[in-house]
């Protein structure tokens, strides 16, 4: 169960035809004066919807949006989500002024097949993230039948991602599917060689995930924030960089656990850094690792590009985690950028794991030249740490 391959119902196992099918989609999207402004997650759940909309099904959506804490904010209403939707699918789309009670019964009663309905924000109610079985009783009293399309929020328990399925047939849609299988294959079954780019902040944000992966990978490469932790472990000096010094042994045991399993680790050769953590910072290239005070450590010199760009070529299956440097300044963006080419460029399997890595591929342009790119932060770094995500072991068989 935990990570791996997970046996769960698909889509296609459940009888749709004519059924009341509830789906449970990731329609968190960012909004800015009542007005959806990326419907990048709408698009996402299309196909499950089609799809059940092509059996004459009786859609009923429900999602969360935003972070009402368990009250009614009248801005985090789905309203502007489903005029988004409708245009998008090309069908009205109902909306009612509460997920459960008797208005959403009654207007879940009298779909019609082929009709659609978005709940109201589930998180209007503090039972949603309680998991309360009262209340996943009455979100399951809407449909025959339910289905999970919201990776997103699958490392959550709660009553519309968990609880719910509890109390009626459940399945995985199609995003929720493509999800599992693209981590699936990373964490069970891998082309070797398999190559591990771990970035970002901290690296105790992603001991849990070495700790699960090396003894599966052969090669880890490190930059980003958490690679300075490694070299103060050492005894390299780091300057001004984000250093974990409660983490320095985390460090120095994940160097003598890959030498133990046989991974061959890489750090930095060389650092971008800056005088200070800002776009118009005075900018410089060390020679080797390890900077001088009142500097810091902000992306992957032009040495270490060079070399994980080379390493990588072999490679017939990639995990990544984390961007290389700070990507967000354009400045401090090249060691990310040019891994993303040459991993978008490999004859590999390639997996991004969600948040700020994806957001770095998608603002690259290179989203659809990798095999997959996570849309779930939390949900993908759980799962590759080998938890069992709630959301999908309600969704065993
Ligand atoms: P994470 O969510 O752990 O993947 O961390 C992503 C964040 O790490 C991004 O916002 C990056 O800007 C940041 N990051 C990457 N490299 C560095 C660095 N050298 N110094 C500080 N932050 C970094």
């Amino acid at each position: 169960m935990a990570g791996t391959a997970t046996a769960f119902r698909t889509i296609k196992e459940l009888p749709l035809e004519g059924k009341r099918v509830l789906i449970r989609v990731d329609f968190n999207v960012p909004l800015k004066e009542g007005k959806v402004t990326d419907s990048t997650r709408i698009s996402a759940a299309l196909p499950t919807i089609r799809y059940a909309l092509e059996r004459n099904a009786k859609v009923i959506l429900m999602s969360h949006l935003g972070r009402p804490d368990g009250q009614v904010v009248e801005k985090l209403r789905m309203k502007p989500v489903a005029e988004v939707l409708s245009k998008l699918i090309g069908k009205p789309v109902q909306t009612v002024q509460d997920c459960v009670g008797p208005e959403a019964q009654t207007a879940a009663g009298n779909l019609k097949p082929g009709e659609i309905l978005l709940l109201e924000n589930l998180r209007f109610h503090p039972e949603e993230e309680a998991n309360d079985s009262c209340f996943a009783k009455a979100l399951a009293k809407l449909g025959d039948v339910y289905l999970n399309d919201a990776f997103g929020t699958a490392h959550r328990a709660h009553a519309s991602t968990a609880g719910v399925a509890e109390y009626i047939p459940s399945a995985a849609g199609f995003l929720m599917q493509k999800e599992l299988d693209a981590l699936g294959v990373v964490v069970s079954n891998p082309a070797r060689p398999y190559f591990l780019i771990l970035g970002g902040a901290k690296v105790s944000d992603k001991i849990k995930l070495i700790d699960h992966l090396i003894d599966k990978v052969d090669t880890i490469l490190i930059g980003g924030g958490m690679q300075y932790t490694f070299f103060a472990a050492q005894g390299i000096p780091t300057g001004d960089s984000p250093v974990e010094k409660d983490h320095l042994s985390t460090a120095k045991a994940v160097m003598v656990k890959a030498k133990e399993k046989g991974v061959t680790v890489l750090l930095p050769l060389d650092h971008v850094i800056a005088d200070k953590f800002a776009p118009d910072a005075q900018r410089k290239v060390t020679e080797k690792p390890g900077m001088p005070d009142g500097w810091g450590g902000m992306d992957i010199g032009p040495k270490t590009i060079a070399l994980f760009n080379e390493a990588l070529k072999k490679a017939k299956t990639v995990l990544w985690n984390g961007p290389l440097g700070v990507f967000e300044m354009d400045r401090f963006a090249d060691g990310t950028k040019s891994v993303a080419q040459t991993v978008a460029g490999l004859n590999a399997v390639t997996v991004v794991g969600g948040g700020d890595t994806a957001a770095a591929i998608t603002q690259f342009g290179l989203a659809d030249k990798m095999t997959h790119v996570s849309t779930g932060g939390g949900a993908s770094l759980e799962f590759l740490e080998g938890r069992v995500l709630p959301g999908v072991a309600a969704l065993s068989k």
